[in-house]
């Protein structure tokens, strides 16, 4: 599913937010528009995946050495730019009973070139026999346009079903395939991929060989072509019945394999990144006793730059906890849980750039924690599909960016105004700002990490495509800045991933 954005844009005290507190009939707006006055964006969903945005509050404060006139007129224009860029529908909206003025002419400018997207709402006109001088407005160039009170709801409804219209189709992912009903062979259910990885001797063959021991399905080796590592369909069974079902992507011959460091070794390792392309989630495997080694984190590297899903799996555990039941303590800790506590640290400093991804101490051998690892692993597969609402997520983005301003690479501090979740697996969100330059990276793992957090998806890489506008009328005039867009540091832009039909390409 899309998510769809509709924007009002107009110059302060036409009734942008009178309208959109008409249009979702509950007062969220403050209602009387304030020069000078910066608020959040306003933000609410009229149906699911379509967003109702009041722009009022956008680009406003204070600008050194500028008057309020001109601050204002540099809001007006931002928040139209950003609406033609984050926007599927744009209502502009005009007092009808003061007529066009020149900051109305100055937007309708700007839009004209959108006028598809554009809808012009003539608001304030409380009564039918209300007069105004329509010719004004028509002349603006707008073929779509409505008379309105949004004080007296007058045309608010048929406005509201007007963009009810718009609201994206909900996908039915449990309807029935044709010829279902008619006893034909119902389509094949979809597995998801999961890849193991981790350097030689941490224990991957041992984890595939334990999970399948609790396989409901019998293995029959499934010779892959040599470009093709084999896929085993895996349907581990839980303590109480629940089947944990994946498709098992094993490197070639790695349930075969004893010898370490053989040819096949080498083999498997160059399919490492063939493997982890196909997968739709990962476990990285680290040694308890070896800690997160260099190779672990370029392992965990290519995982998430290729937007997969991360899943740690601490193995060999038994070995650190025999170690504090007898003398030989590993040394500087008194008990397994200050050494558990410890490692998931390590893990969590060094992996940095993972944004929250579960830690699960397991053993392989002793067959311990598999379902817990097992479950994790289902638990974010299915997160991976989600659309999160426009609003929610700029309700988390204004509280994070409350407390860690934004800078891009050249430490300027820049403005975040609005977001929308682009894209899923992995997640994809269009930032629509008013810097010019690059992003650095530490901001966008501060994001990451935030989000992971408040949606509870840690292992779940996110993108962030930040989208700066040209640079306003006066700042260009002055000479300065360079009329370019932010780079997006994201696999698709690498040319990574080329889903087809993917929500997130950007414009
Ligand atoms: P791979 O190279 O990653 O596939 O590693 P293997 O599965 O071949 O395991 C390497 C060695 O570690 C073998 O000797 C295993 O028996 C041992 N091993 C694997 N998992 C565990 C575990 O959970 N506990 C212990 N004690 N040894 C393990």
């Amino acid at each position: 599913m899309q998510n769809k954005t509709i924007a009002i844009v107009g110059r302060p005290n036409v009734g942008k937010s009178r309208l959109f507190n008409a249009l979702v009939k509950k007062r969220v707006a403050i209602v009387h528009d304030q020069p000078g006055v910066t608020r959040d964006a306003n933000t609410v969903e009229l149906a699911k995946g379509l967003t109702l945005v009041d722009t009022g509050g956008w680009g406003l404060g204070k600008i050194k050495g500028m008057e309020k006139e001109a601050v204002l007129a540099v809001a007006v224009e931002e928040q139209v730019n950003i609406a033609i860029e984050a926007a599927e529908k744009i209502l502009m909206v005009v007092d009808g009973r003061m007529g066009a003025t020149s900051l109305d002419e100055q937007i309708a400018r700007k839009l004209r070139p959108y006028k598809d997207k554009v809808t012009l709402i003539i608001n304030k006109i409380d009564q039918s026999d209300t007069k105004f001088d329509e010719g004004d407005f028509l002349r603006m160039g707008f073929t779509s346009w409505q008379v309105v009170s949004a004080e007296h709801d007058r045309g608010i409804e048929g406005l509201r079903n007007t963009l009810l219209k718009l609201a994206p189709k909900i996908e039915k992912t449990e309807k029935k395939k044709d010829g279902e009903d008619k006893g034909e062979e119902p389509a094949k259910e979809k597995r998801p991929m999961l890849t193991i990885v981790g350097r030689p001797n941490v224990g991957k063959s041992s984890l595939v060989n334990a999970l399948l021991k609790q396989n409901k399905v019998i293995v029959s080796p499934i010779s892959g072509t040599t470009r093709d590592p084999v896929a085993i369909d895996l349907d581990f069974e839980g303590k109480k019945g629940t089947v944990y079902k994946f498709k098992l992507v094993d490197t070639a011959g790695l349930r075969h394999r004893t010898k370490v460091g053989s040819s096949v070794e080498v083999f498997s390792q160059m399919r490492t990144r063939e493997s982890i392309e196909k997968a739709d989630v990962c476990i990285l495997i680290v040694d308890a006793l070896d800690g997160v080694t260099s190779q672990d984190k370029m392992l965990a590297g290519e995982i998430q730059k290729l937007g997969k899903t991360l899943v740690v799996a601490v193995n060999k555990w038994d070995l650190a906890a025999e170690r504090f039941e007898g003398e030989n303590k590993i040394e500087g800790f008194e008990t397994l849980q200050d050494f558990e506590a410890e490692c998931r640290n390590n893990i969590e400093s060094t992996l940095f750039f993972t944004a929250g991804a579960p830690i699960i101490f397991i053993s392989a051998q002793k067959q311990t924690n598999l379902e817990k690892l097992l479950k994790e692993t289902a638990k974010l597969e299915a997160q991976q599909d989600e659309m999160f609402s426009t609003p929610e997520v700029n309700k988390l983005l204004s509280k994070l960016l409350w407390k860690n301003s934004p800078r891009n690479a050249t430490g300027k501090f820049f403005k975040i105004y609005y977001a929308t979740q682009t894209g899923k697996r992995p997640y994809y969100f269009r930032l629509f700002c008013n810097q010019q330059e690059g992003v650095n990276d530490s901001f966008r793992r501060y994001l990451a990490r935030g989000f992971a957090e408040h949606f509870e998806c840690g292992g779940v890489p996110f993108f962030f495509h930040f989208v700066s506008k040209p640079e306003p009328k006066w700042k260009e005039a002055k000479g300065e800045g360079k009329k370019t867009y932010s780079k997006s540091t994201d696999p698709k832009r690498n040319g990574v991933e080329k889903k087809k039909g993917h929500e997130a390409r950007s414009r």
